[in-house]
């Protein structure tokens, strides 16, 4: 190693899931929607004028902030918006998680919260998932420096009832709470109800998924007007304009299509449990999920041959190599028709 290496913060990155280029694939492999968004946003990338890109945007990303205030039947100074939920998740790490004591998430979990934690140098501990995959709230009954965890949880999709978060939440009134609710709207209880009560509690959510968005860029958390002004200061001893006026624009638009928003919410629930029943006649076992993807292992056809098989075929899943999960494939829930290709394929690879 070069001298001047010794001072230089070394990290171990997250790895995303694949976004390849090509054509003809089908993608079901990093939880994006498979339906467009609204037509409406097509009619306002027209209208966008390019004058509007000659000044910064609005440091306070106003006019996305009171919409989804207005949306969540909240004040603006409830509501925090980041560059996806990924970037609040970060910035939100920074600000809450400031103890010498360890922060607590499950074992298996989404992977970025142990980068972000090496990262900021934020000590934790990571308690395991029940053997069915589901998280133990008395596991977060002991003394730590902040708790995060995903609801549902990512990869199983299992969610937790409000009872057992309003539990974790009562044990752990010193520190700070996040639910990451990235795939809520796929089916779980949101702990939005619960901000008024628990001046601790933050709910974090995204336009990438159930929105149809992730190449918007857009996230947003929503909590104590307290929480969200210590987000805010660190945000904004970082960096001032990370909100860019296309976004700020089409996002503060895209939450008006109710109508679409819940057709496109229902196709994927329905298409969810569809491929549940064939799944399930193939063999395969799975968790009970109530996101937009499915956690399966096949009894006898190992994940990473499947997984391999599969991208030869042209259909891209995620496959974690991971203690406790290897034997496991998590699968996107596509279009009806994309789902049926891939059961199809399943059907002749396993007979095979
Ligand atoms: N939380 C969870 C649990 C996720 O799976 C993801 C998607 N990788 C995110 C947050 C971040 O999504 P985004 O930055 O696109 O909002």
């Amino acid at each position: 190693m070069k001298a001047w290496e010794n001072n230089i913060r070394k990290v171990t990155p997250y790895t995303p899931g694949e976004q390849p280029q090509k054509a003809g694939i089908i993608k079901l492999n990093t939880n994006e929607n498979p339906y467009p968004p609204s037509p409406r946003l097509a009619q306002l990338l027209k209208e966008m004028n390019s004058k509007d890109l000659r000044l910064y945007p609005n440091p306070a990303a106003s006019s996305l902030v009171d919409a989804l205030a207005a949306y969540h039947g909240l004040n603006a100074d409830q509501v925090f918006v980041g560059v996806g939920s990924d970037d609040v998740l970060a910035l939100a790490f920074l600000t809450f998680f400031h103890s010498s004591k360890p922060i607590l998430f499950p074992d298996i979990t989404y992977s970025f919260y142990d980068v972000w934690a090496d990262l900021f140098q934020i000590p934790y501990e990571t308690p395991a998932l029940q053997e069915d995959f589901s998280i133990l709230p008395e596991d977060y009954y002991r003394e730590n420096g902040g708790v995060i965890f995903p609801n549902p949880n990512a990869p199983t999709g299992i969610a937790m009832g409000l009872n057992a978060i309003r539990n974790i939440l009562d044990h752990n009134q010193d520190v700070v709470v996040i639910v990451d609710e990235a795939y809520v709207d796929f089916g779980a209880e949101s702990a939005l109800a619960l901000i008024d009560q628990y001046e601790n509690l933050l709910v974090v959510r995204t336009f990438s998924k159930s929105r149809s968005l992730a190449g918007l860029r857009i996230g947003y958390a929503m909590g104590n007007p307290l929480l969200i002004k210590y987000l805010s200061d660190v945000k904004f001893s970082f960096n001032s304009y990370t909100m860019n006026q296309p976004s700020l624009y089409l996002g503060s638009r895209a939450i008006e299509d109710e109508a679409y928003f819940q057709e496109t919410l229902r196709k994927i629930v329905n298409t969810r449990e569809w491929a549940k029943r064939e799944l399930r006649e193939l063999g395969f076992e799975f968790t009970d999920s109530k996101a937009n993807f499915i956690f399966v292992r096949h009894p006898s056809h190992p994940a990473k041959e499947l997984f391999q098989a599969l991208r030869q075929a042209g259909i891209y899943v995620r496959h974690f190599d991971r203690e406790r999960i290897s034997d496991y494939l998590r699968i996107t829930i596509g279009s009806q028709e994309e789902m049926e290709t891939l059961i199809r394929f399943l059907k002749n690879n396993l007979s095979s």
